[in-house]
């Protein structure tokens, strides 16, 4: 075993033939050391466990190829592309919405030079980051006035600290949702400082469950989108005009916070009806919230619109500070803004809509065209087969609707290897690939993979089928 040891070569020796190599030259020398000399601890503790035992596997030949593939794989960025094959298209793991290329040059712009972010050209004075949108989301919802943070759930928070905190807030039990990531509806209210009054069952909330629960200490009536999940069967839910006209006749704001809220309307396109800003804006609510980058498909925002009256005093809450927007942000949700001017634009440009109103017959002919690419790369060594299948919207909306679509199978063939293992090799490529297990084949699904990214699917597939 010591014989074993001594074979080794050493870390300036290494270092020596890596920089013959050419490779890893990008690598700063300090880090490129530390990353051999992990290399050689691997490799003395499998001499020690008797997992390398032959003396050729420890000469320079042998030893180079593990190591070029472990400094390719420890030095790369841990935050990198990845391609979604999953056909779950406001991925929230996989970072949701993909921008429009409007939004994505607006960011690029913003990033690379100065900006009147909070300087206004008018005066050569100080202005605010925030009237850049405002004047957009107002003539795209009908608010009166509205401002944005840094994502949704501080856009609730933010509201309910400012007009509702050590007060009272009714909201219906079948809305106290939990949206994931730990995001539940009775702890960010608790932050808020206000008071939950929860009201009805779970399943059925009547008018006059809010009627009754309102006391001198009421600050508002709130509605909050279920987003993830729907009740069935034996169910009542109050609408938002009902709780309006009873928010009127008691002086308070109903708040609404949709979620994934969009100003499109995706029933041509097959889906089931969804309220949209603009139907919240008209039906009398006092303040609307919703997500930047759920199924509107801009950038991570919280989007807060509404009556002038609550708005105003939002914007002064200290508490706006801390969760303010930054300039790229601001860069790509106003690109997308103005995309959705023309929603037919908007449907085309924007990433999110293309992918969610992709019909099946166009579906079906990627799915073909990605399957031929496949096949050509592949070869032998996996059968491609066409599934029938369906896709989700994701990101909490539309739980329950499923979007046909047509999925490209694999069935690896060479060295029996399993569906499971296809899989999780594809993490460990460049860039990874997630996709899902259907009919025991791996499977791609057209709807999410663009085509320009068909050879490069293909690439990485080989590559974990014929390593
Ligand atoms: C998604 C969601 C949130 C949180 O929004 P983020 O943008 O993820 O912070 C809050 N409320 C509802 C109803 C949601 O669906």
């Amino acid at each position: 075993m010591s014989e074993l040891y001594r074979l080794l070569p050493s870390v300036d020796l290494i270092l020596q033939r890596i920089s013959e190599s050419g490779r890893h030259a990008h690598l700063p020398r300090p880090l490129l050391k530390d990353l051999v000399n992990v290399h050689l601890g691997q490799l003395r503790a499998d001499i020690r466990s008797g997992k390398l035992t032959a003396s050729e596997e420890l000469r320079w030949p042998a030893l180079e190829g593990p190591l070029h593939a472990f400094l390719d794989r420890t030095s790369r960025p841990h935050f990198r592309r990845v391609i979604n094959a999953t056909g779950v298209v406001v991925h929230t793991n996989l970072g949701r919405s993909l921008l429009a290329r409007q939004a994505v040059q607006a960011v690029t712009e913003a990033c690379a030079h100065y900006s009147n972010l909070e300087f206004s050209l008018d005066t050569g004075q100080r202005g605010s980051r925030y009237t850049h949108v405002e004047e957009l989301l107002c003539r795209l919802t009908g608010a009166e006035a509205g401002l944005v943070v840094n994502n949704n759930a501080a856009a609730v928070l933010l509201m309910l600290d400012t007009l509702a905190k050590g007060r009272e807030v009714v909201v219906s039990r079948g809305q106290l949702v939990e949206i994931g990531g730990s995001f539940r509806i009775p702890d960010v209210m608790a932050r808020s400082g206000a008071v939950l009054r929860e009201v009805g069952a779970t399943n059925r909330t009547h008018l006059h469950d809010y009627e009754r629960a309102i006391t001198p200490e009421t600050a508002a009536l709130l509605k909050v989108h279920a987003s993830n999940y729907r009740i069935i069967g034996f169910h009542k839910e109050v609408s938002l005009r009902e709780m309006v006209a009873l928010g009127d006749q008691h002086g308070l704001p109903v708040l609404d916070d949709l979620g994934s809220g969009n100003f499109f309307d995706f029933t041509p396109y097959g889906l089931g009806h969804e309220p949209t800003v603009q139907e919240a804006v008209a039906a009398g609510a006092a303040v609307v919230t919703f997500s930047g980058d759920k199924v509107l498909g801009g950038p991570q925002a919280g989007i807060i619109v509404g009556r002038r009256a609550y708005i105003e005093p939002i914007k002064k809450n200290p508490m706006n500070r801390a969760l303010r927007i930054d300039k790229m942000t601001l860069a790509a949700l106003e690109a997308t803004l103005r995309l959705y001017l023309d929603p037919e634009l908007a449907r085309r440009e924007i990433p999110t809509l293309r992918m969610i109103t992709a019909t099946p017959d166009e579906l079906r002919r990627r799915a073909n065209k990605l399957a031929r690419s496949l096949r050509r790369t592949l070869g032998q060594s996996a059968k491609v087969v066409l599934l029938p299948g369906s896709s989700r919207v994701g990101g909490g909306a539309y739980p329950e609707q499923d979007l046909p679509t047509t999925l490209v199978g694999i069935h690896p063939i060479v060295h029996a290897l399993g569906v499971e293992t296809v899989r999780d090799r594809l993490l460990d490529v460049d860039p990874p690939l997630v996709g899902r297990i259907e009919h025991d084949a791996f499977c791609l699904d057209p709807r999410t993979l663009s085509d320009a990214e068909h050879a490069l699917a293909a690439q990485v597939l080989a590559s974990v089928l014929h390593p």
